[in-house]
């Protein structure tokens, strides 16, 4: 099938369903009654690195919503550290230390914390998505389209699964250990693959570091699929080890050499190249995301016909300044051929797709 448009789904697309930004996953796991009630080590740990690292006491409420760093800023600090085989006060790497080993830990909770947090979310969904894949479905244009998605929770994914009613399945263009057994994924059919390239990862993989091996989160009833949310329990069946989850936030340059991942990429710019229009919902083309903007400029630059552009990023409240340097980032980047809405958002979009597609 002739893929004509690439959709590409930033941190906004998820907001617009309730999902927190990065810079509040920290304020909405620590205010949540379920930290407030909970002893376990996971979360023992997070608070004193919080004290520790941060001076945030978590654990009597003395902070805002603006007193965290990111999640970003956070898991770079930890994974710098273990890049550099250099420790943070109080947070050891493996040694001879008493807790050898910490950093390491707390950069695997950092992990769990957010799979926790989008999957509490979840559940609070708008439909932007459903009724963007909807409106795909009815114009006939799904078969035309890849997704690209630089969330690691699995609004699209749970849209495009949800389609196979429809004579639609979701293909991440990875293989996954479950297509091998039966009741469980199956492994999607070349006619009906509606592709979603995830290039940072996903919260519903599971990656076995010994066996070189993906899995997905089974499907359980009424929900197509979860965010693992405790891998502490999860082993692979194969082997025994822990599983690990495959996150790359956009400055972790170095994870992206994960075989999954990297064939992610390769597949994305290959299928990008082939497109003729990207629509971004709700990315903002943040500075960080150096690999994208790389991407980007290969399929542009790397083509016969021309590329173009279409941005809907307005939510409510977004401020004058805001819009118009984001349009400029865009346009500074990817030229005049960007149609930059100052006042569309994702939801107006995914209301009425096709009068955008042509
Ligand atoms: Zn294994």
């Amino acid at each position: 099938m002739q893929i004509e448009t690439a959709i590409f789904l930033g941190a906004g697309a998820s907001k617009a369903e309730g999902a927190p930004l990065q810079s509040e996953m920290f304020y909405e796991y620590f205010s949540s009654n379920s930290f407030k009630h909970s002893h376990d080590e996971m979360d023992r740990e997070l608070a004193s690195f919080f004290q520790l690292i941060f001076g945030i006491d978590v654990d009597h409420n003395h902070y805002d919503k603006s007193s965290f760093p990111t999640f970003e800023e956070t898991l770079g600090l930890t994974d710098l550290a273990i890049l550099r085989k250099e420790a943070l006060k109080g947070f050891d790497i493996e040694n001879r230390a008493s807790k050898s080993g910490r950093l390491r830990n707390i950069a695997q909770y950092l992990m769990y914390l957010v799979a926790k947090v989008l999957d509490s979310k979840l559940e609070y969904s708008k439909n932007v998505h459903r009724t963007l894949l909807k409106g795909l479905n009815e114009g006939n244009k799904l078969k035309n389209t890849v997704f690209i998605s630089t969330n690691y929770d699995i609004l699209i994914d749970n849209a495009i699964s949800e389609m196979r009613d429809k004579g639609f399945d979701l293909d991440y263009g990875v293989e996954f250990r479950n297509f091998e057994r039966i009741n469980d994924w199956q492994r999607p059919k070349a006619a009906r693959s509606v592709f979603l390239f995830k290039p940072h990862g996903s919260l519903n993989w599971l990656y076995c570091p010994t066996c070189n091996s993906l899995e997905i989160t089974p499907k359980e009833k009424g929900v197509v699929t979860r965010l693992i949310v405790k891998y502490q329990a999860a082993t692979c069946g194969a082997c025994g080890s822990p599983f690990m989850p495959i996150i790359v936030p956009p400055t972790f340059y170095k994870d992206l050499n994960n075989v999954f991942l990297s064939t992610i990429w390769n597949k994305s710019e290959n299928i990008l190249r082939k497109a003729k229009h990207i629509i971004f919902c709700g990315y903002s083309f943040p500075d960080a995301d150096m690999h994208i903007k790389y991407l980007l400029k290969r399929v542009q630059t790397n083509r016969n016909n021309s590329l173009k552009f279409t941005v809907f990023n307005y939510h409510d409240g977004k401020k004058a300044c805001d819009i118009e340097s984001e349009q400029n980032r865009f346009k500074r980047f990817l030229g005049d051929n960007v149609n930059y809405y100052l006042d569309k958002s994702f939801e107006d979009f995914a209301e009425n797709p096709m009068l955008y597609y042509k």
